[in-house]
């Protein structure tokens, strides 16, 4: 294993030199990062490659751990659940309808939810998670998708749609047939980690791959894109 210190964060990888043509790389569910180099590469040249995609790294890397080190919430008064980076306290009661109060005090900020007798504290918290991404993640959405067709010169008259969803792995998805997928767990994250995603899923219209191209639409559409990703990999393990 070789130790890598990039500007904020340390990469560790281990490089197995085998008969092929080109580099590659691979971060697995352990979250380790292997790359293959052809014999004979050159220290420097494997070094440029990962740093070139130390972004994706800290990316699988954080998804890996989302998906596999997730906390197991019981939803029971107490427990600590977040709406847009903020902590909140919450407590559990009956009601006649699923519904949802945030109290905010200088001390605690608590959420109090209440569940219907046929419901679960589970689906109440989601159904009310639900109703709150559609209206900021529609709004942050249209705004950001604005700024890539003023910035990015992207199809001016797209009809690009997204859709929320639970996804177990992945923040966002981009399809070729012109959706987004937003996790709807962004919206247990401050509005930038949501921006950041936004902002990435839109790039990929311009280019599927992540490579210089990609980043340099992401940096020219979103500049802060790099903080909000460490950002976003460091909640990971707190959500
Ligand atoms: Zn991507």
């Amino acid at each position: 294993m070789i130790g890598l210190i990039l500007s904020e964060w340390a990469i560790y990888y281990q490089v197995c030199f085998c008969k092929r043509k080109t580099l590659s790389i691979s971060v697995n569910y352990k979250q380790e990062v292997e790359v293959r180099a052809p014999l004979g590469t050159s220290w420097q040249e494997i070094e440029d490659f990962v740093q070139d995609r130390k972004v994706w790294i800290e990316r699988k890397k954080a998804e890996f751990y989302a998906h596999y080190s997730k906390i197991e919430y019981q939803y029971v008064s107490g427990e600590i659940h977040y709406f847009l980076g903020q902590p909140y306290r919450l407590i559990v009661y009956s009601a006649n309808n699923n519904q949802v109060r945030l109290k905010e005090t200088g001390e605690e900020n608590r959420l109090y939810l209440g569940v219907h007798a046929r419901s679960c504290p589970e689906s109440a918290l989601y159904g009310w998670y639900r109703d709150q991404a559609k209206l900021i993640f529609t709004e942050r959405y249209y705004y950001w998708l604005s700024q890539a067709q003023e910035k990015l010169m992207i199809a001016p008259d797209l009809t690009l749609k997204f859709a929320i969803k639970r996804l177990k792995s992945r923040w966002g998805s981009y399809s070729t047939r012109g959706r987004i997928n937003l996790n709807l767990e962004l919206i247990r994250c401050p509005q930038g980690c949501l921006d950041m995603i936004i902002c990435h899923e839109l790039c990929h219209v311009r280019e599927l791959k992540h490579n210089k191209n990609f980043f340099n639409d992401l940096s020219c559409l979103y500049p802060d894109w790099q903080a909000q990703s460490q950002l976003l990999a460091r909640l990971s393990m707190a959500y």
